[in-house]
């Protein structure tokens, strides 16, 4: 059975219980993670409480060190991590093992900025007077991190947490803790102080909301739906703490007349298929130009029904299930939907049949045309493989229907005339435009949405700055 990590050592609950962690595609139980009490995140928040004044007084350099240790650990164990992640979250195993080079590359970003955390110096305030900009660690930190990619979207969160000398105590979701656990403890063996760094499992409503609640943890860095993330303001408001929000997204992908159709098409596949679906910044509406419409939506009917569905163990399968009962169901809800609205089937829109799908929560890929704006698959975040296509005359039109969203992550557009590809991105209300480019994350480019889908920036140097605080110093001549 897996442990937490508190203090830098394996520990149960003080509940005694434990929470089976199931397989998506088998039904099957991987292994059994502690069920966390309020008291165990008080245990976490002691040991870092113990642990921060050596952490934070270490030079930055020294804890760039650790953390590019841990990548070592991490390449050395990826195909063990790997494994456990396809087991517990059901994604293929090919994507687990890019979503942990992903959670190595991210940790040795930051630990390539550790000498370059700066303040200030304005040398002359006023006659006799020079001020100093300081920068330093906020304290101990809140990680909370969602089941879709659990391994980098945690990393997101400790790579800048960690470098800028914070404690932080993980929360992982309840359904995908035990890669967080393994990811941990590696850090831990690297040379994080005992007790820098926690990991307490179990479920939102006790140990989540304790975090949120302790006056002791003052940040919090959440991923998860725009729901929770309001609720986690709220909360965190109550303590005046700092909070980044990485929350739902509708993310539309716009394809004029003139773009490179093969690549497009590819794009969409990749950007609504990956992960079966379930990135916030998966591709969730499609606008295509009139002239290319029947050639594309051909093209990516094709595409995607060679999709190989099945347990993501299997070498050859391309969409694993869905992540839970609850995730299928709410896709089904959304397809069946968009049809009695008038919308058509075009690929997919059921549950593969035969023996293999009979215990996961298996879907199809699918395709829909002629939905109307109102439907729920638009309106909503839909979480998993089905993607509603429109057809569009120009672009303003095009600008103002991608824009009629509540959600604001990303957004890409393809077209060969760059001049109007970064007209088209000015206009686009999202945090991230991809021009011309799958929707690739680059650990080098500050990450974040706007509007209903979050606040604030994880990756890039910029996010180091959402986990320090910057403080003043006037200095007189005394
Ligand atoms: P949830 O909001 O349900 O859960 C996210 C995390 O919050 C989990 O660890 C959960 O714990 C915890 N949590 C739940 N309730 C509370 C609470 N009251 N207090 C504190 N913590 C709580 O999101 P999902 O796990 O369903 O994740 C999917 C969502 O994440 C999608 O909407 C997706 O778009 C979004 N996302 C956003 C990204 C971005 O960068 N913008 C990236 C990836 C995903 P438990 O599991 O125990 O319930």
């Amino acid at each position: 059975m897996a442990k937490m990590i508190i203090s830098g050592e394996p520990a149960e609950s003080t509940s005694g219980q434990w929470m089976e962690v199931r397989n998506p595609a088998t039904g099957e139980v991987v292994d059994k993670a502690p069920k966390g009490t309020v008291e165990d995140v008080h245990r976490a928040v002691a040991a870092a409480q113990k642990a921060l004044p050596e952490w934070s007084a270490l030079p930055s350099a020294r804890r760039g060190e650790v953390l590019h240790k841990a990548v070592h650990l991490i390449h050395e164990h990826e195909n063990e991590l790997a494994k456990l992640l396809t087991q517990e979250q059901g994604k293929p195993l090919r994507e687990a093992v890019l979503e942990l080079r992903r959670f190595a590359h991210t940790l040795e970003h930051y630990a390539g900025l550790a000498k370059n955390i700066r303040g200030g110096h304005i040398p002359q305030l006023d006659e006799g007077r020079y001020g100093l900009i300081l920068k330093r660690p906020i304290g101990i930190c809140g990680a909370i991190v969602p089941w879709n990619f659990p391994v980098s979207l945690m990393g997101n969160k400790l790579g800048p947490a960690l470098l800028a000398g914070n404690a932080v105590i993980v929360k992982p979701a309840s359904t995908t803790p035990l890669t967080d656990i393994r990811c941990v403890d590696l850090l831990c063996q690297a040379g994080v102080t005992p007790g820098a760094l926690s990991i307490v499992t179990g479920p939102g409503a006790t140990v989540g909301e304790e975090i949120l609640r302790h006056p002791a943890i003052r940040k919090i860095g959440f991923t998860g739906e725009t729901r929770t993330g309001k609720h986690v303001m709220e909360v965190a408001a109550q303590e005046i703490k700092r909070v980044t929000l990485e929350l739902g997204g509708s993310d539309p992908m716009i394809v004029a007349d003139d773009a490179d159709l093969d690549q497009a098409v590819s794009a969409a596949s990749v950007g609504r298929f990956f992960n079966c679906g379930q990135a916030c910044l998966a591709i969730k509406r499609l606008y295509l130009f009139e002239r290319i419409y029947d050639e594309f939506v051909q093209k990516l009917c094709d595409k995607a029904k060679r999709l190989n569905v099945g347990n993501g163990m299997e070498p050859d399968v391309r969409l694993g299930p869905l992540h839970t009962a609850g995730q299928r169901q709410e896709i089904e809800e959304q397809v069946a939907d968009a049809v009695k609205r008038g919308g058509k089937v075009l690929i997919g829109g059921k549950r593969p049949e035969g023996v293999d799908y009979e215990k996961g929560f298996f879907y199809l890929p699918t395709l829909l045309a002629d939905v109307p704006e109102d439907a729920r698959i638009v309106q909503e975040e839909c979480f998993g493989p089905a993607l509603p296509i429109f057809k569009v005359k120009e672009w303003d039109e095009a600008i103002a229907k991608a824009n009629r969203s509540i959600y604001g992550l990303g957004s890409s557009v393809w077209t060969r005339d760059q001049g109007r590809a970064l007209w088209a991105a000015e206009r686009i209300e999202s945090g991230y435009t991809w021009i011309n480019s799958a929707q690739i994350i680059y650990d080098e480019l500050p990450f974040g949405g706007v509007k209903w889908s979050g606040l604030g920036k994880e990756h890039g140097s910029e996010a180091l700055d959402y986990y320090m605080e910057t403080k003043s110093v006037v200095v007189g001549s005394g």
